[in-house]
């Protein structure tokens, strides 16, 4: 059994929001990204490839708030966090504040596998980068229209924002991806540009190892929401402990977690999960959340609102 899923941010979106030439180009990214991921999963490959492969994909769609397309910082750059994590021996590598690298995802990678480390920050993160010759890229490529636009929003309003609040310029997000490969193995990946205007090298909960992305030898997670409310939640860490201490499936341990835990702390986003059994659950509490997945042998399933 193999099984991938996906998903593009969480927040306020709203069904009448979206018009419906905007609605087929989320699911249209949602698509390909799912699809790069699936594909290496269907050629026997293995979820970190497939997980990095879907990542890369939306961080290089300018729709999704990572890579191309991330929201600007108070200052007027991009930060860039992510994190990768595979199950079975509990790697895990990640970058925070990252402003050159095309995409952080592969960064994070490299973290894992040629350093000793496992979360690196800024300049050195994007130092690792060009030695190791990853493609970087000029402010410019950052930039598009509707996320400079959010910023001068933002800072009217004085305070960094949630990607997805409720106006119609923040309905696009943080990404990340989970997937079980048929050798049994395990791996998430998490990538964001944070939140709108954020200030003093403000990190989220997407490079934090078991706040935002977790994978262990029973379960892969990626978060997404309001970031703060999900590092003090450890939620991610918090759903592979409800399923290895308490025993709960992996759908009411991410159920208790998101519809309960973040709930009662007033903490909005949502998680995309998947088990060694292949179960995949992907709850959220906020209006919507960019979101697709696919089982072995099963049709994609792709959905952006509640159902
Ligand atoms: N969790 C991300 C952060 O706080 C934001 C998001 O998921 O939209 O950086």
């Amino acid at each position: 059994m193999y099984a991938i899923a996906i998903h593009g941010g969480a927040g306020t979106i709203a069904r009448a929001s979206l018009t419906p030439e905007q609605e087929a180009e989320y699911r249209q990214g949602l698509e390909a990204a799912l699809d790069a991921g699936y594909e290496v999963l269907q050629k026997g490959g293995a979820a970190l490839d497939a997980v990095e492969a879907a990542v890369r994909s939306l961080e290089d769609c300018p729709l999704f708030n990572a890579g191309r397309g991330a929201v600007f910082t108070h200052d007027g750059h991009h930060e860039l966090d992510a994190a990768v994590m595979t199950g079975h021996n509990r790697l895990a590598g990640a970058i925070a504040g990252a402003r050159e690298v095309q995409n952080p995802i592969t960064l994070a990678r490299l973290v894992m596998e040629k350093t000793d480390h496992v979360l690196l920050g800024y300049p050195g993160a994007d130092d690792l980068a060009r030695e190791h010759g990853l493609p970087l890229q000029p402010v410019e490529y950052f930039f598009t229209q509707k996320r400079y636009d959010q910023l001068q929003d933002a800072l009217k309003s004085g305070k960094s924002q949630l990607d997805h609040a409720p106006d119609p310029h923040r309905k696009k997000g943080t990404v990340g991806a989970v997937a079980l490969d048929s050798q049994g193995h395990l791996a998430a990946a998490t990538s964001t540009g944070g939140m709108t205007a954020k200030k003093y090298s403000r990190i989220g909960d997407s490079p934090l190892i078991g706040a935002g992305t977790w994978a262990d030898e029973r379960c892969a997670i990626s978060c997404t929401g309001d970031g703060e409310y999900f590092i003090r939640a450890v939620a991610a860490y918090d759903v592979a402990c409800l399923v290895e201490y308490k025993g709960l499936s992996l759908e009411e341990a991410a159920r208790v977690v998101v519809q309960e835990k973040l709930v009662a702390a007033k903490g909005e986003g949502g998680l995309i999960a998947v088990d060694a059994e292949g179960n995949l659950t992907l709850p959220f509490n906020s209006e919507g959340m960019y979101r697709a997945s696919r089982r072995e042998g099963e049709e994609p399933v792709v959905a952006i609102y509640k159902e």
